[in-house]
């Protein structure tokens, strides 16, 4: 028996890049899809909203005086190349996959439209979506809360290269401490460090856990999805 049965992971750009500086380790999303691969064979209904800061960033490019909603499009296509190279990974390890854009991109992806995802989860189909949430000014953290809270799913698992939340840095601090668990409300007046305040305010508004968790862990995500502590949880 499984405590999830429908989950959203927010696998953020840099889960995608490994130890290179910038773009994609095919080394990695081969490791990435494996596991995945792992969690439906369970009969996981899995949602993935991908990031894009492996390859662009909207706030970094407009600081260096690019017009921001420009960078932020550019953004959200960068988002699109990491999904479609997880749906690529996805499909060699034989597991039904569909990327659906919020920015409309026939030729390779479908449109998102909330129903179609929900039919092809219960389908078994793991669901991406790429080109976050259609709208400059926002972050994939915050699409990944809002699709969470349109396809109903149980549970945002944020997928990091840490193993949780802690009270100071634990490279710095030796003495860090991690947290089992959080509410919204502290995370968001301490303005620590798990997703932005706008994805965890729409979480807290929907009542949606967010687990917080160390991806290179082999296993972990089935663990997550099992109940079992891997990580911390935010949640009421
Ligand atoms: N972005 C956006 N609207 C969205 C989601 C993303 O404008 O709804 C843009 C924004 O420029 C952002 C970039 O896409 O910097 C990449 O997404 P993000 O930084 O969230 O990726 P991650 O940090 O997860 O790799």
């Amino acid at each position: 028996m499984t405590t999830y049965q429908r989950v959203l992971l927010k696998l953020s750009g840099e889960a995608l890049m490994g130890n290179l500086g910038y773009g994609i380790d095919p080394k990695v999303v081969a490791d990435i899809a494996q596991e995945i691969s792992d969690v439906i064979s369970h009969g996981i209904q899995l949602a993935i909203v991908v990031g894009g800061g492996n390859i662009f960033r909207g706030v970094k490019a407009a600081s260096a005086g690019m017009d921001r909603a420009t960078a932020d499009y550019v953004g959200m296509i960068a988002t699109v190349m990491n999904a479609m190279t997880l749906q690529d990974a996805l499909e060699r390890n034989n597991v039904p996959t569909r990327v659906l854009t919020a920015i409309a991109m026939q030729e390779v992806a479908e449109p998102y439209i909330r129903r179609r995802a929900m039919r092809h989860l219960e389908k078994g189909r793991v669901v991406i979506f790429g080109a976050g949430s259609g709208n400059p000014f926002f972050t994939t953290d915050t699409t990944a809360a809002l699709r969470a809270a349109e396809i109903e799913a149980e549970v945002v698992f944020k997928a990091t290269k840490v193993d949780g939340v802690y009270d100071s840095d634990p490279q710095l601090n030796p003495n860090a401490r991690r947290y089992h668990s959080l509410t919204y409300n502290h995370v968001l007046t301490h303005d620590l460090r798990v997703m932005d305040g706008t994805a965890i305010a729409l979480c807290k508004e929907n009542n949606i856990p967010i687990m917080v968790f160390d991806l290179s862990v082999r296993g972990n995500i089935l663990r997550a999805i099992k109940g079992e502590s891997v990580g911390t949880i935010v949640g009421g």
